[in-house]
């Protein structure tokens, strides 16, 4: 079997897919994606593309060495987001071609189901725990908020006290038998992120998400000693090297994500690298649909992994959702806020190809906003 093409496509809300088909009618697909540089994503697609077609699709890790370094220059987001989104598809084609889901590849389930979490905007207190009232009617047991806009350098009493009754009105909303993780985004320095997370640490987080921007690993050390709150990070590292540091730095949650970092083949191996330091994986997916069910196939055969991001319902999305692109719901209709083990080879999933290139024609030009500080400094959002 060889690989014959690869395609692109650019969709909204926010997305980029590639289709990668061999000339024994086989398809596998998956998501390359940076949010924001889609666009760059996909050239990098296109040029890895050119070693890739005529190749055997099923030698997946003998690929994974030559995108990830045969171009000497390697590692960062745009790279390894393009490698992982290839490594997907090519996941997806060799499921399909033994007649297995991924994760019976990756050596067998190891759980029948997957907790995921819900995200929850709210800028209010009280529109805080209208939306969690909403999330628990709908069976989750975990929900994800922000702490925080723009946030000074040294966090004012008033940014202080704001972030403390916003995870105090979650808590109070979800009860003691659920949970809810806190985002700081990088927004805080160290010495903003020690301050709040001391105050945090009574409301009992189920972790304290990017407590300082990834450049700043090297702090982590003294913010896992500073409270009891669990740290994780990991969305914007690459490959096992990026978490290594982090992971000796004590952190409690990896978070990886499947389109960033290196694909399934790279998770995988993060996986158990945090194994080894204790440490709980928490693919980070506020994605698309292949990105999903990518990160659902590593959690059925992950040991150690914890709990798994999802995007239905987040502020992000506007004119599509996780579910516009796929011709049958079911893999990610949740129950008791859990995804269900399924049997379906490659992904699980069965994309909608029509919709994907009629979504792909409109394309989108997604950005994050530029935010600022109230005297017009840079701001990081
Ligand atoms: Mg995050």
């Amino acid at each position: 079997m060889k690989i014959d093409r690869i395609e692109t496509f650019l969709v909204p809300p926010r997305w980029l897919f590639c289709r990668v088909e061999t000339d024994e009618g086989v398809v596998g697909w998956g998501e390359p994606v940076v949010e924001g540089r889609a666009e760059i994503v996909r050239a990098a697609v296109d040029v890895l593309a050119e070693y890739l077609v005529g190749q055997d699709p099923l030698r997946i890790q003998d690929h994974w060495q030559v995108l990830t370094k045969g171009g000497f220059y390697r590692g960062g987001p745009v790279l390894s987001s393009a490698v992982a989104g290839l490594d997907q598809a090519l996941w997806d084609i060799a499921g399909k071609t033994y007649g297995a889901p991924v994760h019976a590849l990756l050596g067998g389930p190891v759980r029948d189901r997957v907790r995921v979490y819900a995200w929850v905007g709210g800028d209010e207190p009280a529109q805080l725990t209208e939306q969690i009232a909403a999330q628990v009617e709908a069976g989750f047991t975990a929900v994800k908020m922000n702490a925080a806009g723009a946030t000074s350098p040294i966090t004012t009493p008033a940014e202080t006290a704001s972030v403390v009754a916003r995870v105090s009105a979650a808590r109070d909303a979800l009860g003691p038998g659920r949970d809810v993780a806190v985002d700081f985004h990088g927004r805080f320095t160290a010495a903003s992120a020690r301050r709040v997370l001391t105050e945090l640490a009574a409301l009992h987080p189920l972790f304290v998400e990017e407590p300082v921007l990834p450049e700043q690993g090297h702090l982590l050390p003294g913010l896992v000693t500073a409270s009891s709150v669990p740290l994780a990070t990991g969305e914007r590292l690459y490959s096992r090297g990026d978490f290594l540091p982090v992971l000796a730095a004590g952190i409690a949650v990896a978070q990886p994500d499947l389109s960033h970092a290196g694909g399934i083949s790279e998770v995988h191996r993060i996986a158990s690298l945090a194994e080894t330091y204790g440490a709980q994986l928490a693919p980070h997916c506020p994605l698309g649909p292949i990105a999903l069910a990518a990160s659902l196939q590593v959690a059925f055969a992950t040991p150690n992994f914890l709990i798994q991001e999802q995007s239905r319902g987040i502020h992000y999305n506007k004119d599509a959702d996780l579910l516009s692109y796929l011709v049958d719901p079911e893999p990610f209709r949740f129950v008791d806020g859990h995804a269900r083990r399924g049997d379906a080879p490659g992904l699980g999933i069965t994309v909608d190809e029509t919709a994907v290139r009629a979504a792909d024609r409109a394309g989108h030009s997604w950005r994050n906003p530029v935010w600022r500080h109230a005297d017009g400094s840079f701001a990081e959002w």
